[in-house]
């Protein structure tokens, strides 16, 4: 068999795929109380559109976006607003939201007459997505109007669809491979169109091989969609990864994907720029892997904006053995939460329990200088000198081993026999950076 095309650096963990990859997304229950985030995006927060003891239906726009790097946001269910509060988001930071109580049966959504998606203009395309509140739904969150603007002087000529879900456990994005074959492809090549490319590159990774199968036979009839194979390795959906392990290119440091004329979006997004375009659909919704040793049954849930991470956890018969640790996201750049309070936002790809049994809580110490963390680094950065840097306040030399180019992977902690967590420390050093520059 020919070498799986993948990136230098990167580790391999384990998956845990198995725990849920094999369950069919079903609906989430219809929680008492939902909140919705009016800032669940990079960039600016929305203003509410709404007040205390409105009614709302599902779907209906309730916040809206104040300026160009922002994502409106809209109603989940159908019900009354209790209050515009802060509640605080899943990092832990207070943000204004709206609180509904959703009336006791919910209508279906119902899909707007279609449209003829072969028809629709780039422009057309990115209005329909500004208005359906799409963001990146792999994570990051950033407005997907946004990145399908890139600027006039360097054009896209390839749209890559992020389709390897590296994190370990997560499965959301393996079951829309599966189960929305069609509408993904459709969705992609709505990016295409939108920022003027001429293919789209589909990339999955080896341990997916049936979502290739299913991509593969369904993208026969398009010649501008190829299907690529990826090695199975973290963090290989990483943007400058994946654009080197397709096509060879290399975002220079500080730069974005459009700098090599590529476009990098996630299947969750693609699947709901569809639903925006064909259905009318803005992006209330999502499917969240709720998994983990810790969960009694693993599953795939299509979950409104604003469920409580607690509704998941009941949907899924409760938690079990001993729940140590439960992540919003990912266990390798997901966030530890406190509790189960925490609503889901548009950018909520699982919800993990790890026990006690997967979590090492070994205690930081020296440096051994063991090198580890700079052979796995896939940005080739020394983690270790940013570490030694951020420790004694020395700001340039953090910046100058690389800290500003350090996208967060925690490959570095990963395999550090000292047990250093090097995120926290680049994250510091980030905010120091950045508030020195102000000044
Ligand atoms: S320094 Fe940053 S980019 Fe490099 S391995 Fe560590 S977390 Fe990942
Ligand atoms: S992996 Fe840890 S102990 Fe080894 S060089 Fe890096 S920071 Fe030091």
């Amino acid at each position: 068999m020919a070498e799986l095309k993948t990136f230098q650096g990167g580790i391999h963990p384990p998956y845990n795929k198995e725990l849920a990859s094999g369950k069919a997304i079903k609906p989430a229950p219809i929680p008492s109380e939902v909140v919705i985030h009016l800032q669940q995006h990079v960039g600016a927060p929305c203003e509410p559109l709404v007040k205390e003891g409105d009614r709302v239906e599902v779907g209906q726009k309730i916040g809206e976006a104040q300026a160009f790097v922002s994502a409106p946001v809209h109603a989940s269910v159908s019900g009354v607003v209790k209050a515009i509060t802060e509640v605080p988001n899943f990092t832990g930071a207070k943000v204004r939201s709206v609180v509904i109580t959703p009336d006791a049966t919910q209508p279906e959504f119902q899909k707007k007459p279609g449209k003829d998606l072969e028809s629709l203009t780039a422009e057309e395309i990115r209005e329909i997505a500004k208005e359906a509140g799409l963001v990146g739904m792999g994570g990051a969150a950033f407005p997907t109007h946004v990145k399908i603007t890139p600027p006039s002087d360097k054009p896209i000529d390839t749209v890559i669809i992020n389709a390897c879900e590296c994190e370990p456990f997560l499965t959301c994005d393996h079951r829309l491979l599966l189960e929305r074959t069609d509408d993904l492809i459709a969705g992609a090549r709505l990016l295409k169109t939108a920022v003027g490319a001429s293919r789209v590159i589909i990339g999955v990774e080896a341990n997916k091989m049936d979502a290739v199968d299913a991509l593969r036979s369904r993208a026969s009839s398009y010649r501008d969609v190829e299907v690529e194979v990826l090695e199975v390795k973290y963090p290989e959906g990483a943007e400058k990864m994946l654009i080197f392990a397709l096509t060879g290119r290399k975002v220079p440091p500080g730069k974005l994907p459009s700098e090599v004329g590529c476009l990098v979006q996630n299947v969750g997004t693609a699947v709901a720029l569809y639903e925006a375009a064909a259905w009318g659909k803005p992006l209330y919704e999502r499917v969240v892997t709720v998994t983990g040793p810790g969960v009694r049954e693993p599953a795939n849930l299509l979950a409104r904006v604003g469920t409580p991470v607690s509704v998941l956890l009941e949907a899924c018969g409760g938690l079990v053995g001993n729940p140590v640790k439960l992540i919003m996201g990912g266990p390798m750049t997901g966030w530890t939460q406190p509790d189960a309070k925490t609503p889901v936002v548009k950018g909520t790809s699982g919800v993990v329990v790890l026990t006690s049994e997967m979590v090492d809580l070994g205690e930081e110490s020296e440096c051994v200088r063991c090198g580890k963390c700079v052979e796995v680094c896939p940005m080739f950065l020394s983690p270790n000198f940013i570490v030694q840097s951020t420790k004694r306040g020395q700001w340039d030399r953090a910046e100058m081993w690389g800290a500003l180019d350090c996208f967060e992977c925690g490959c570095c902690s990963y395999q550090c026999p000292a047990y250093i967590p090097h995120v926290q420390y680049v994250r510091k050093a980030k905010a120091e950076i950045a508030a020195r520059k102000k000044k």
